[in-house]
């Protein structure tokens, strides 16, 4: 049994790109010590609608959060990365970038199903910005199969209405886990409860326990105890449970999560995004996890947007490295025979930008360096490769012309701590931007 999906990229900067990003970041280095510490964060809610064909943003309302939930600091704001099927961008009004954020969301899987040739459909989606006063345009843009970024909308941001727009946030007691530092300085995760009633909140505190175990004691986050920190909001919801439409199965629960997401019975997301974002809006999260209170096999994670998971299954130490590998840190599907609703979901022209699959169109961009000069590539599946790093073909939902960096691992197959080298390599750098 496999698992769920969940996408996302890698294009390596080119060498002779490096004098130019240096004197970037030098320039907006300067700019941002010039100008006083982080008061508020911007949130943006939006849409993003359209079909097979359309890709489109709408936004909904700018305002601020008036809670202290800054969890980056200035190094932090300009994510250099280039990860993600989409990227939210700020500008000063002379066009200095003062925050980057490459994400995935449902709708970049979506768009590609069935549904989307006949259907058109809207998700909701939205981003918190930690707040300088010069920041004066947001640009949202996709990428293109051929990974080409496209601007879709450029939009002013009015400091003054902005700052007048004062929406009730509901606010909820926060728990702290294991709190290795300031938020600014440490990888932050935050815990949602799905499905726990008020009676079932101590529940709840064992699952995040139980996670943070999961998490903490697999590899490579066991190399970085010092570098994560975890809490939870406190929010119960009316009923237990989650969703399970295929049953008429319906519950009233926090963030109104379901399985059979694209008709894909063990798919468990959340379309109501706008309430995720209601809820994390309580404390500092770099990431967010939702935890949710059921016992059947499920999950889904987006990259920069968030992990979901069945908290209580046997399986549920594998589900959250499987779902925060994708949603943490980018990485794809290893993964090539097991149904999905996506289809033609990779360029074989290109190099996805995920870092643990390669087209082999550009080798060197991605996991290249861990490969012994011995190891043929494409490597055979066969037994004397078995637990080296090589480039095995089938990956990314195709079993020909996507090669993956080792014959088994946890973004492959049911396999608990179970990442091969690539992912491993990516998981740490991610774990380093954060807590360096
Ligand atoms: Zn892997």
């Amino acid at each position: 049994m496999h698992l769920l999906p969940g996408r996302f990229l890698r294009n390596a900067l080119p060498m002779k790109n490096f004098g130019l990003l240096i004197a970037v970041c030098c320039m907006l280095i300067g700019q941002l010590a010039a100008q006083s510490s982080f008061r508020q964060t911007l949130r943006v809610d939006f849409s993003r609608c359209g079909n097979a064909e359309l890709d489109s943003v709408a936004i909904e309302k700018m305002y601020f959060i008036r809670k202290n939930i800054i969890s980056i600091d200035s190094m932090h704001m300009v994510d250099n990365i280039n990860y993600g099927a989409y990227k939210i961008e700020v500008f000063s009004e002379n066009g200095i970038c003062l925050f980057r954020r490459g994400y995935s969301s449902m709708f970049n899987e979506w768009k590609t199903s069935d549904e989307a040739k006949t259907g058109f459909q809207y998700f909701e989606e939205s981003v918190l910005i930690p707040w300088y006063s010069n920041m004066a345009k947001i640009v949202f843009s996709y990428r293109d199969k051929e990974n080409v970024w496209h601007v879709q909308l450029t939009a002013n941001i009015d400091n003054n209405a902005v700052s007048k727009t004062i929406i009730d946030i509901p606010e909820y007691p926060v728990k702290d886990f294991q709190i290795k530092g300031e938020p600014t300085q440490k990888l932050d995760i935050l815990f949602i409860p799905e499905g726990y009633t008020g009676e079932q909140m101590d529940d709840f505190v064992i699952d995040c326990e139980n996670t943070i175990k999961y998490i903490m004691q697999s590899s490579p986050y066991k190399e970085f105890s010092n570098a994560i920190s975890f809490r939870a909001v406190m929010a119960p919801s009316e009923e237990s449970g989650t969703d399970f439409p295929q049953y008429d199965s319906l519950k009233n629960t926090l963030v109104n999560s379901t399985f059979n997401t694209f008709g894909t019975e063990r798919y468990l997301t959340t379309f109501s995004y706008h309430k995720v974002m209601d809820v994390a809006s309580n404390a500092p999260a770099d990431h967010v996890v939702i935890l949710v209170n059921t016992e059947d096999y499920g999950g889904s994670g987006f990259y920069n947007f968030y992990t979901m998971v069945a908290a209580n299954n046997m399986y549920s130490d594998f589900l959250i490295l499987h779902e925060m590998g994708h949603s943490l840190s980018g990485l794809a599907d290893e993964y090539y025979t097991s149904d999905v609703a996506v289809q033609d979901f990779y360029s074989f022209e290109v190099e996805p930008w995920e870092p643990n699959i390669t087209t082999l169109v550009d080798f060197s961009t991605k996991w290249d360096s861990l490969v012994t000069d011995t190891i043929p590539i494409p490597t055979p599946a066969r037994i004397i490769y078995r637990k080296l790093t090589g480039a095995f073909e089938g990956g990314g939902y195709s079993a020909t012309g996507i090669y993956r960096p080792a014959y088994n691992c946890t973004m492959k197959s049911v396999v608990y701590d179970g990442f091969c080298e690539a992912c491993k390599a990516a998981i740490r750098r991610t774990i380093l931007w954060y807590s360096k």
